[in-house]
């Protein structure tokens, strides 16, 4: 028995050590690459994988399976029935009971030889003495919250080490509905998660003018009934998107004039989804960036193959309509709050005749910014704080000011920092509108 278990382990890893251990024309002279030593080196890394949800399981699944034998995961969610679908390492009976366990278990059971260790706990629970034990940490994360959370944690960390032992190659994947996309980033070297941060611009809004009067695509008549037709009819007397009658009026009102002008397309499911702003989450796609995240993380580990990084950092994938990628350098920014060195302001467009709350309000919007809970100082002063409890209560009135009355510039520069991210400020420079 006991030798059969070795014979099937050897013969099931026989191709991957090929793969791994083979140098090729693409491995890179300078990498260092030494055959003999690359199963016991990655025998022995530690990896880390923040997410056990959709990009999660698969991502343990793979790396398990490319050969990584101590792995952990991060997750602090329990696993909900409506996961079932896609989120394929857990079953019915696991409903109520943490992911990242779960997830850690089943991999366990099927891929002899391998420890993962789960953390139900959220990421900002450890230390950066926690995330020094890795060499490499993979994201397969749905919040940019966190993800700028780890990123400045690991530039951070990069920036505090002299010896690059502080450097972690940070694996980064990401999904929306058919869009996907995979990077790596080298902290302190590479452009980082917050230089690249309006690649998650908040999603524009339709001009009303468009959904009043000329639509073109379902969602615009989804709109249309949901914002227009609701006020005329009010049909109910307050919208709720959880009621299957609400949705179901609208759904029948968005049909009717999508006829109207000949465009297809517009289901129940889609008109729920659109008026509750909600993106579906496809397996398929997680599971095309999860493999990219995972071959990038195998070459990190082996060398066998130059990574994404250095040179192209991005990969973007698009499965809309047929298939396509593209790969790309995005650079680094000289005005990044969290890789600059000089961290230098930022311009901000501004209209000085705004109160101070909807400024701090157009923070959560600002594609350059995406802060939900903004305070700020200025020339010195405290406008607005918002904790502790004194000082909101002391800076309060302020919102109600415009940003002239509170003696703000053209010029002026302004410092704003948010509670998600404590260890950063985010510098900026008023440019009148
Ligand atoms: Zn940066």
């Amino acid at each position: 028995m006991g030798d059969t278990a070795v014979g099937e382990s050897i013969e099931r890893w026989k191709h991957l050590d090929r793969i791994r251990a083979t140098a090729g024309p693409f491995t890179p002279a300078e990498s260092g690459f030494e055959a003999e030593n690359v199963v016991p080196t990655v025998n022995k890394m530690k990896i880390l994988v923040i997410g056990a949800g959709g990009l999660g399981c698969e991502i343990l699944k793979d790396l398990a399976l490319s050969g990584f034998k101590d792995i952990h995961v991060i997750d602090m969610d329990t696993i909900d029935i409506s996961n079932l679908n896609r989120q394929f390492l857990f079953r019915k009976s696991d409903v109520g009971k943490f992911k990242a366990e779960v997830a850690a278990q089943f991999v366990m059971r099927r891929v002899r030889g391998v420890t993962i260790t789960p953390h139900n706990k959220r990421i900002q629970e450890f230390d950066e003495a926690f995330y020094m034990q890795f060499q490499i940490v993979v994201c397969g994360l749905d919040s940019i919250e966190a993800r700028r959370w780890i990123n400045a944690t690991l530039v951070s960390m990069a920036e505090e080490t002299e010896d690059g032992e502080g450097i972690k190659p940070l694996i980064d994947g990401g999904t929306e509905g058919f869009k996907g996309q995979a990077r790596v980033i080298i902290p302190t070297i590479t452009s980082c998660i917050e230089c690249q941060l309006d690649m998650h611009a908040p999603r524009a809004a339709v001009p009303l003018c468009t959904i009043a009067s000329i639509p073109r695509q379902p969602e615009h008549c989804i709109e249309w009934a949901h914002i227009i037709a609701w006020d005329q009819e009010k049909p109910f007397p307050a919208l709720d998107e959880d009621d299957p009658e609400h949705i179901t009026w609208l759904y029948q009102k968005a049909l009717t004039r999508a006829n109207e002008f000949s465009i297809a397309g517009v289901t129940y499911a889609l008109t729920q989804g659109v008026v509750k702003n909600i993106i579906p989450a496809i397996a398929s796609t997680n599971a095309v960036i999860a493999a990219s995240c995972c071959n990038e993380a195998l070459k990190v580990a082996t060398s066998v193959v130059q990574p994404l990084g250095f040179e192209e950092n991005y990969m973007m994938y698009s499965g809309n309509e047929s298939i396509y990628t593209y790969t790309f350098k995005h650079e680094r920014k000289k005005d990044c709050p969290v890789c600059s060195e000089d961290q230098r302001a930022r311009p901000l467009v501004t209209d000085l005749n705004e109160t101070l709350g909807d400024f701090l309000d157009s923070f959560s919007e600002r594609a350059e910014a995406q802060l939900k809970n903004p305070s700020i100082r200025a020339e010195g002063k405290t406008l607005y704080m918002r904790s502790p409890a004194s000082l909101e209560e002391q800076t309060r009135l302020n919102l109600k000011r415009t940003l002239k009355e509170l003696k703000l510039e053209h010029g002026f520069e302004v410092a704003i920092t948010d509670p998600a991210f404590p260890s950063l400020i985010f510098n900026f420079i008023l440019t009148a509108k």
